[in-house]
């Protein structure tokens, strides 16, 4: 049996990376870990990790470390993962990067590949304002480049779509520039170990994806 692919996807909000990660974790028969979704499940059903998470998530700020070091903790221990994940969405600071890398050394394991999704402001905001998430299953379309089959309408279980409250223009301003001030030292840190692999998130969906199971499986192989 092949190595557990442990992968990380880095890239601005509305760059594609959780439709990339979702698609991507299917071909490669992992799960794709989106911690965004884990803490909006969260403030839907009232836990006490979505009453501790919810004024940061609804203001576009970071949920702190240490909390984020519980979620990913508790998501990276359950079975489904041992074949290998995506994580969509963290690490977003330095300090998540060494979270994950001791969650992983406790099982003799590490980051093995981290792919950047590269999209500029321009692309980002258009895809932001055209998301519409379900608020019950979490699947997430875009009313240009992914629409529901029926309009305004969940495709998995029928519910109402949305627009998320932080992808409001504001909040969406203040998640960018949140993500310009903590994106480098992570991407450092990754560069560094030669595990970064950046792919152009403007491209066709389908070109993204088979991109990315390539870069995957060459690095893997090699
Ligand atoms: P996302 O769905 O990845 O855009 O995440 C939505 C929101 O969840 C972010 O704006 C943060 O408030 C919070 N969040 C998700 N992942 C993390 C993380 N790794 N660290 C801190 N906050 C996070």
């Amino acid at each position: 049996m092949s190595a557990p692919a442990n992968i990380v996807f880095l890239g601005p909000p509305g760059s594609g990376k959780g439709t990339y990660a979702v698609r991507v974790a299917e071909r490669l028969g992992i799960p794709a870990i989106s911690t965004g979704e884990i803490l909006r499940q969260a403030i839907r059903a009232g836990t006490p990790l979505g009453r501790e998470a919810q004024a940061y998530v609804e203001g576009g700020k970071l949920v702190p470390d240490e909390v984020m070091e519980r979620v990913l903790a508790d998501r990276l221990a359950q079975a489904d993962c041992a074949r290998g994940f995506i994580l969509d969405g963290f690490p977003r600071t330095a300090a998540q990067a060494g979270q994950l890398d001791r969650a992983l050394a406790a099982r003799g394991a590490g980051v093995t590949h981290a792919v950047l999704v590269e999209a500029g402001e321009e692309l980002v905001l258009r895809r932001l304002g055209g998301r519409r998430t379900c608020p019950s299953c979490g699947a997430v379309f875009n009313l240009d480049t992914l629409p529901p089959r029926r309009e305004g309408i969940c495709d998995r279980c029928g519910a109402a779509l949305v627009l998320r409250d932080d992808d409001k223009p504001d909040t969406v301003r203040r998640r960018l520039a949140v993500h310009a001030e903590q994106s480098a030292p992570v991407e450092a840190v990754y560069r560094q170990r030669g595990l970064l692999h950046g792919v152009d998130g403007s491209a066709p969906l389908e070109q993204v994806v088979a991109g990315i199971v390539r870069t995957v499986q060459v690095a893997a192989a090699s």
